[in-house]
């Protein structure tokens, strides 16, 4: 059986027109002889009548702050209205469908509710009703605690019900649908001659989804790239097959004659603040123990560390911080800080051991007069700290200087 499975966003389900896609989306593929399953998210975006943030918007007027676990049981309602219009559509085309919870879709979570992690999928369920049915519909972004209770799986979760289950089903391929064509050399708003990219491999998106690309969620692609299935990210509005991301041997059947390029793509993270704490009396060790040990105890999240016997450097998110700077001052620290940083990151799964690559980037930013006021680098990223005003300026110098736009 060729198991395909598609996810549709919300965007991809919003309106009458979209939704006229994506059922072309299904009949074209039933046509080439898939078996379909079909992952949904809530319809829509904030404002749309039954998108995931109007369900909470509205509770939190109406009735007023939930517990988190009813908060789930509100949310896994956006996916099942969403999910049951599509069943009704596939209807008046003859196609058969049925539509799954994510419990019934076998995903089986802990009881972080919000935010609960996959212990594993077993889609008896699905495999058993493919045998008859055209497709099956199975709501995004929502699992069952051991103990029977709904969970959903963080914001964004459908990317990740769609590769679990194609990874779970051995399915031959996961097609996200969006409202991008594929996955762009960088922000096109940003970088106006930003290409498509053919294929990434799965470090190299999952870099750029960690870094700020939110076509899909990174957590989807370690799930993907654990089971080796490959993805697609294209677009519900064209035929354009968008981008395949796989294995760098998955890509022998594509004819791009770019496989050997050394960067990928720019991304970048805003709104990021810097903090500096510069060892005192205590050492270094006490330091660097006190400062993380209180970031971590106060769920402030942490990035770009650099740790060296003078001190610390590291990064919040500018919403932290305040509460970042509180923490540190009572603890008798007296951190620098620089609110409004933006962090850039040049991705590449040919960038390992490269030679020059880290000047090119020091290069194109001081053509530019760009300070970097702090860099990293990883075997597929480069990333350097920047002032946010100048963030626009060095993602075009970067794509430029790489030669992205080709
Ligand atoms: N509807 C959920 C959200 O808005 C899940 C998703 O769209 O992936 O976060
Ligand atoms: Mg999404």
């Amino acid at each position: 059986m060729r198991i395909m499975v598609q996810k549709f966003g919300g965007t991809s389900l919003a309106t009458a027109e979209a939704r006229e896609h994506v059922v072309r989306h299904i009949r074209r593929e039933l046509e080439t002889g898939y078996r379909l399953v079909v992952v949904v998210s809530a319809m829509g975006r904030k404002g749309d009548p039954y998108a995931t943030d109007t369900l909470l918007e509205w509770v939190a007027e109406n009735g007023g702050d939930l517990p988190v676990r009813e908060k789930d049981l509100l949310l896994i309602c956006g996916e099942i209205i969403s999910a049951t219009t599509l069943c009704g559509l596939l209807e008046r085309e003859s196609i058969s469908s049925v539509v799954l919870t994510g419990a019934q879709a076998g995903f089986r979570t802990d009881e972080q509710f919000g935010n609960a992690r996959i212990l594993d999928v077993v889609p008896a369920r699905v495999l058993d009703e493919l045998s008859s049915k055209d497709v099956v519909i199975v709501t995004g972004f929502q699992g069952q605690s051991l103990n029977g209770d709904f969970t959903t799986l963080g914001r964004g979760g459908s990317d990740t019900s769609a590769t679990a289950l194609g990874a779970a089903l051995h399915a031959e391929i996961v097609d996200i649908y969006t409202d991008v064509n594929g996955i762009l050399t960088a922000d096109p708003r940003i970088v106006e001659d930003a290409k498509p990219l053919s294929y990434v491999s799965y470090a190299e998106i999952c870099n750029m989804a960690h870094q700020g690309a939110k076509v899909i969620h990174p957590r989807a692609v370690e799930i993907a790239m654990q089971s080796s299935v490959p993805v697609r990210v294209r677009s519900t509005f064209s035929d354009n097959v968008g981008t395949l991301v796989a294995n760098p041997e998955g890509f022998k059947d594509v004819q791009t004659g770019i496989v050997d390029r050394f960067v990928t793509g720019i991304a970048y993270v805003s709104n990021v603040t810097q903090i500096t704490v510069e060892a005192g009396e205590q050492g270094p060790h006490h330091l660097q123990l006190d400062v993380f040990k209180a970031m971590a105890e106060n769920s402030i999240s942490v990035d770009f560390i650099n740790v060296t016997p003078a001190g610390a450097v590291y990064t919040v998110f500018d919403s932290d911080s305040i509460k970042a700077v509180a923490v540190l001052e009572e603890l008798g620290f007296k951190p620098k800080v620089l609110n409004g940083c933006a962090k850039v990151s040049v991705i590449g799964g040919g960038i390992n051991g490269v030679p020059g690559i880290m000047a090119k980037i020091v290069e194109a930013l001081t053509e530019h007069h760009i300070q970097i006021l702090q860099s990293a680098d990883s075997n597929t990223t480069i990333w350097v700290l920047v002032h946010k005003e100048d963030m626009v300026q060095a993602l075009r110098a970067l794509h430029t200087k790489f030669e992205l736009h080709r």
